[in-house]
């Protein structure tokens, strides 16, 4: 049995952290979760975070996806300090240059009598297990091949047989696992199956080749999902077999989507460019990846980075899972817009409004790149009600468009018909014109005395002055939005309302 995990997180060296993805596909933000957690407490406790390139199931590999791991850290500002990029005192950092490793471990095990060759077909284990289903049984290795004698392996191999080694689990007994989040977990060992750790193309699969690694690579907290909590009863024996100490484990809830059910690409849970694309800040989406599964206190949402930092600690990891709410994501990159220098919104802002049309820019008529003295009076008015910089063309394109088109039915006010409306306008349109400075208060002043001379209300009044000059029924304030359209441009489009109204 394995002794009760009583080590403390201090007796630890210097603690070594590792986001060890597998690039058989593009990540969902859910493991990049994960690895921020990782990430965090590196830097909280002063300690270092490991790029490990997990490639060794080649038929799956995908092509990109490394890069786009390395992008989505960068993303994130999860800067890495050893890795397949960065090179580092223990890589290579990518398994398949490993492969050599493996061989000599799986070799070591089979000397001291923990690991066999396997030299069943691939049709006698898909009988097997059919039969196996058919007769209610789990699907498991009969260990056929564990009980071979000398003389029966010598004759196989002298055939040149293929094999792979497959590790002889105990038959009896228990397995602990020592879990830093939920505790020791007991195992029979009569469960375990007699696991490939070498595959006949001499490359180990994750169970052997992940534990060689965070071994040599000496990864004292081992932060993964949940979804190997099955299988690290199996690791616990080879590392016992090895006669290595285990890491300290940590298996973190998956998130979960609103419906309970896991993220997944296809369904629901974006990636890190997805994010990007829609103009989320990685700042916003760093502090809401960190709150998935790990809170502070009952209360506390925006921590900026540093903060994060600071406070992050693994006692603080919850084991249930992280619910995955794009509304609250919403709203907190809404916080972090808020949080932006004028400046630095519309640096950051400007390339999503030149970006094609089709991608979610201005529209195509309007001339790139933008007068960015314009563009920071824009935004200005727009900074408190942005989401995301996205929606940032959509919103304000009409402050941009030479020409803007809308339905008469929203020009007309409540209670107020084309006529009546009309007469407005002119009104609006003599008294502007007779102002001697564009700007907005004396506008103001100027309009508010108009409504009580035409005995309307504010609202019918402002409501047709809003809708001629931006075409839309919701914008920022009326007259500071007039003021920065300029006096030309808010004439111009008061005017072509009059002329729609007939
Ligand atoms: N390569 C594994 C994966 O992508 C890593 C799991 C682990 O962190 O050990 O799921």
């Amino acid at each position: 049995m394995t002794q009760i995990d009583d080590r403390t997180e201090d007796d630890s060296q210097t603690p070594r952290l590792r986001f060890a993805p597998s690039p058989t596909g593009f990540l969902h933000i859910g493991a990049f979760r994960t690895a921020l957690f990782s990430w965090l407490y590196a830097r909280h406790s002063g300690g270092k975070f490991i790029l490990r390139i997990e490639d060794t199931d080649l038929a799956r590999t995908v092509e990109g996806a490394v890069e786009d791991f390395n992008a989505g850290l960068a993303w994130l500002g999860m800067d890495v300090d050893e890795g397949p990029v960065i090179g580092g005192p223990y890589g290579p950092y990518v398994q398949v240059q490993r492969k050599a490793l493996y061989q000599q471990y799986a070799h070591q095990l089979i000397e001291s009598g923990h690991a066999y060759h396997c030299y069943c077909t691939p049709e006698r284990l898909d009988e097997m297990r059919k039969e196996q289903i058919a007769n209610k049984l789990p699907p498991r290795y009969d260990r056929h091949c564990r009980y071979l004698t000398p003389e029966q392996r010598a004759e196989i191999e002298s055939k040149g047989t293929s094999w792979v080694v497959r590790f002889a689990m105990p038959l009896e007994g228990e397995t602990v696992v020592p879990d830093r989040l939920h505790g020791n977990m007991v195992f029979k060992n009569s469960d375990l199956d007699d696991t490939v750790i070498l595959k006949t193309n001499g490359l180990a699969p994750y169970h052997l080749a992940h534990l060689v690694d965070d071994h040599l690579m000496k990864i004292t907290h081992v932060i993964r999902g949940e979804e190997w909590i099955s299988s690290a009863p199996r690791h616990v024996q080879i590392y016992q077999a090895l006669g290595w100490e285990t890491p300290l484990f940590y298996h973190v809830p998956n998130v979960l989507g609103k419906d309970k059910k896991k993220l997944s690409k296809r369904r629901n849970a974006p990636s890190w460019s997805d994010y990007k694309k829609q103009g989320y800040l990685p700042e916003a989406v760093f502090n809401f990846l960190a709150l998935l599964g790990w809170a502070y206190d009952d209360k506390t949402e925006i921590f900026e980075r540093e903060e994060l930092i600071r406070v992050f600690t693994l006692d603080k990891i919850g084991i249930s899972a992280g619910i995955y709410d794009a509304d609250k994501l919403l709203w907190m990159n809404g916080v972090y817009i808020r949080k932006l220098p004028l400046a630095e919104l519309v640096e950051r802002t400007i390339p999503y409004m030149e970006r094609p049309e089709a991608e979610g820019g201005l529209p195509e008529a309007v001339a790139r790149p933008l007068d960015r003295a314009y563009a920071t009076r824009v935004l200005e008015l727009e900074h408190e009600r942005l989401k995301t910089l996205g929606e940032a063309a959509e919103i304000v394109s009409f402050f941009f468009e030479k020409e803007i088109d809308y339905d008469l039915s929203i020009l007309i006010q409540k209670k107020m018909d084309a006529e009546g409306t009309r007469i407005a306008l002119e009104r609006t349109r003599d008294a502007l014109n007779a102002l001697p400075n564009w700007e907005h208060e004396a506008m103001e002043a100027l309009l508010r005395e108009l409504v009580i001379t035409l005995g309307i209300k504010n609202g019918q009044l402002f409501g047709a002055i809003r809708t001629a000059v931006s075409g839309r029924t919701a914008t920022p304030p009326l007259f500071q939005m007039m003021e920065v359209l300029g006096r030309e441009v808010s004439m111009r489009r008061i005017d072509q309302a009059i002329a729609k109204l007939g």
